[in-house]
């Protein structure tokens, strides 16, 4: 307990060794030394629900207890979710698998229990733009969260930034840094552009210290052959960093429309049908 804060309880009589006390705001105060921010401040309305609904001690306790871990619970999965860097508004439940066959709802509902990433496996989504990679990848990092795992995620070009800015220090500040120290480690949009010699090794640094130690997710356009060219042309490192990557790895190669260019399609439809005309025509 904090110094300020016995001192407080001291100064007010509710320290060292109280009479049991109905005084709500007295009890208020224990919880609040005890952190029990949300059950002080639910104490109140949940004393009054006691009373109307006939509760036992147990029954008050409970839901006294249930409060404070839910609003605890949902204050991390907040923090959490602002620390990962996790885009908003994807989730696996607006994910429209009709329109996307290539993709299997049993494997991503597999995927969503998080298994793998207790077993610090990877993911490889792989397929052309607009098919919903970034999206199962978001979706997946905030079943994550909320299964209680930390994650990071980041486009290739910050974490390859991130990685030169730390290219000179030391290992043990190194692998404090959240892409080597979190859980699950979402790299989004690999290959539109293709690694230099030192951002191909400095990948890799990442990938060999996360082997076996926490899991990687990866979006990318290119398939696993076209590696070797996207990695600067240096063949070994891509077969090591492939070997590394693979070894226990689930791969999912979606092949299919763009979701992007549907939108795109159905927005000019409906524009025609209501007859609008492009405005450079007016
Ligand atoms: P990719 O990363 O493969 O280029 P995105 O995941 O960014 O594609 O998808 C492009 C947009 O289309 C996003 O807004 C995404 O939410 C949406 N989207 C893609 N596929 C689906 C789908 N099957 N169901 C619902 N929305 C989708
Ligand atoms: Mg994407």
């Amino acid at each position: 307990m904090r110094i300020e804060m016995t001192r407080r309880l001291l100064a007010e009589g509710i320290l060292p060794s109280p009479a049991p006390t109905e005084d709500v705001g007295a009890l208020q105060k224990r919880l609040e030394a005890l952190k029990l921010d949300f059950a002080a401040e639910g104490l109140s309305d949940l004393l009054t629900t006691s009373v109307k609904e006939s509760w036992n001690a147990s029954q008050f306790l409970d839901a006294l207890l249930r409060l404070e871990l839910e609003r605890q619970e949902e204050r991390r999965i907040q923090q959490a979710l602002k620390i990962s860097h996790l885009p908003t508004g994807q989730a696996i439940s607006n994910f429209d698998f009709a329109f996307q066959p290539s993709i299997s709802r049993s494997k991503i509902e597999t995927l969503a229990t998080c298994q793998w990433i207790a077993e610090n496996q990877s993911l490889l989504l792989q397929g052309p733009p607009g098919v919903g990679k970034t999206h199962l990848a978001v979706s997946l990092g905030v079943r994550a969260i909320e299964s209680g795992f930390s994650v990071c995620f980041c486009l290739i070009d910050e974490l390859l930034h991130q990685l030169k800015k730390d290219a000179e220090i030391s290992p043990t500040r190194l692998k404090h840094k959240k892409y080597m120290a979190s859980s699950l480690l979402i790299v989004d949009e690999m290959g539109y552009q293709s690694f230099s010699r030192d951002e191909a090794n400095l990948f890799f640094r990442v990938v060999n210290y996360r082997y076996q130690r926490g899991s990687i997710c990866l979006t990318t356009n290119k398939s696993i052959t076209e590696w070797p060219e996207m990695l600067a042309g240096d063949e070994v490192l891509a077969g090591a960093l492939l070997d590394r990557l693979l070894h226990s790895a689930h791969v999912l190669n979606i092949q299919g429309r763009s979701y992007r260019l549907r939108e795109l399609k159905e927005h000019l439809t409906s524009r025609k049908e209501r007859g609008d005309t492009p405005a450079t025509s007016s």
